[in-house]
């Protein structure tokens, strides 16, 4: 539950000295006024954004599932500067809640990034000709083709082809790709292409693979590349029962520790997470406590897949486990019951898709018991829509 509103919010960023959320940035805010300095305690990080030009705020708004504009309104008065939104996301009703929320300020005061899942050209660029129209933009800062988990998807003709026709057009600025798995894969043939020019990549302290992602991720910079990081917190929460919640502050600064990292964009519904997420723009150390809370995550199953190579193979019936199991951390890490349910829909994912399957042999290291969590989500499928909040 949210405890504090917008109201609070700026009463509390302006009297809070320590969070020091009013930016003291060239920002312009709402209207075109420059956010008043003198309540700034100190400077804002920032950092660019491999070759673009662009330079941003360590610390985006992931707006994947806010809904209320006000809390946008709020990101940009704190000196955040960079909005992450998708055409899927909420149907496609989160890239028309910016797009309302936006029309009020100008459009050099902000860099807004969407996700367009791969498609044939002119389909893809139906479909960002759409959330343009939603957005109420002639373009995006960052246009990423959404979701890919395999170099040669990377690279593929047709995806090539359709990202340059949307830079060439002036649809988006910058193009780039998304990863939620495989990711030191997917960065390097995103290097290896010359075309992209940012990815967004899951980073987080319950990746298993993490120093093979920070070789990639270093890897990019070196070329230019911007990196963005996603899924920072690792679902929020080590259990389905939130009793063991993730220090998602101490999370996020460690994701950030890595210079290379540009910008995180962390999901951010509350003011609270507004706050906490906030103040990390001015301050990046890490204390004791926040290093020693992160380490008993690490050991713990929790509700983060990191999605290893093979683990879909493994299954007897070829179900895509991970995306599976990113649906159960939607379900219990997020409580978005909606975005699960979307995501498993979009999966073809239905009934009980273990079935009658005897002994599961998909072996997880992490200790996952699979079938039960595959079995659990799946019931998602098949509850009407309006039923969920
Ligand atoms: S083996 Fe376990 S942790 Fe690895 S991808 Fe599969 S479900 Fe996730
Ligand atoms: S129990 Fe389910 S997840 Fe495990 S191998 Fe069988 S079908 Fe795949």
């Amino acid at each position: 539950m949210d405890t504090m509103d917008r109201r609070q919010f700026i009463k509390s960023s302006v009297m809070g000295a320590s969070v020091s959320l009013l930016s003291a940035s060239p920002l312009t805010s709402i209207a075109g006024q420059a956010a008043p300095s003198h309540v700034a305690q100190g400077k804002i990080l920032k950092r660019p954004l491999g070759r673009t030009g662009i330079e941003l705020p360590v610390v985006s708004m992931g707006v994947m599932r806010a809904d209320n504009p006000a809390l946008v309104r709020a990101a940009l008065d704190s000196g955040m500067r960079h909005l992450d939104t998708a055409h899927g996301y909420q149907k496609g009703n989160n890239e028309t809640m910016l797009g309302e929320v936006l029309k009020d300020y100008p459009r050099d005061s902000f860099v807004i990034s969407t996700k367009v899942p791969p498609d044939a050209k002119d389909a893809f660029l139906a479909n960002l000709d759409l959330s343009l129209n939603r957005l109420h933009m002639d373009h995006v800062d960052i246009l990423y083709v959404h979701g890919l988990t395999a170099g040669d998807d990377v690279v593929s003709p047709s995806t090539l082809e359709a990202l340059k026709a949307a830079r060439e057009s002036g649809r988006a600025r910058h193009v780039g790709v998304s990863t939620h798995r495989n990711e030191p894969e997917v960065i390097r043939a995103a290097v290896r292409s010359g075309v992209y020019e940012v990815v967004l990549t899951s980073v987080n302290f319950k990746q298993d693979h993490y120093s093979e992602v920070k070789k990639a991720i270093a890897e990019a910079a070196a070329a230019g590349v911007g990196i963005v990081a996603m899924k920072t917190m690792a679902g929020g929460f080590h259990d389905k029962e939130r009793t063991k919640p993730v220090n998602c502050k101490a999370a996020l600064k460690w994701v950030l520790q890595d210079p290379n990292v540009t910008t995180a964009i962390p999901g951010i519904t509350t003011f609270d997470q507004l706050t906490e997420n906030a103040g990390v723009n001015y301050d990046l150390v890490m204390t004791e406590d926040e290093k020693s809370s992160l380490i008993p995550g690490k050991s713990e199953g929790g509700l983060y897949c990191p999605g290893c190579p093979g683990c879909t193979d493994r299954c007897v019936k070829r179900l895509p486990v991970p995306d599976i199991m990113r649906a159960y951390m939607y379900t219990y890490g997020y409580r978005d019951a909606r975005m699960a349910q979307d995501l498993l829909l979009g999966l073809r994912i239905a009934g009980d898709p273990c079935g009658e399957c005897e002994a599961c042999t998909v072996g997880c290291p992490r200790g996952f018991n699979v079938p039960a969590r595959v079995r659990d989500v799946a019931r998602l499928s098949s509850v009407p829509a309006e039923f969920l909040v």
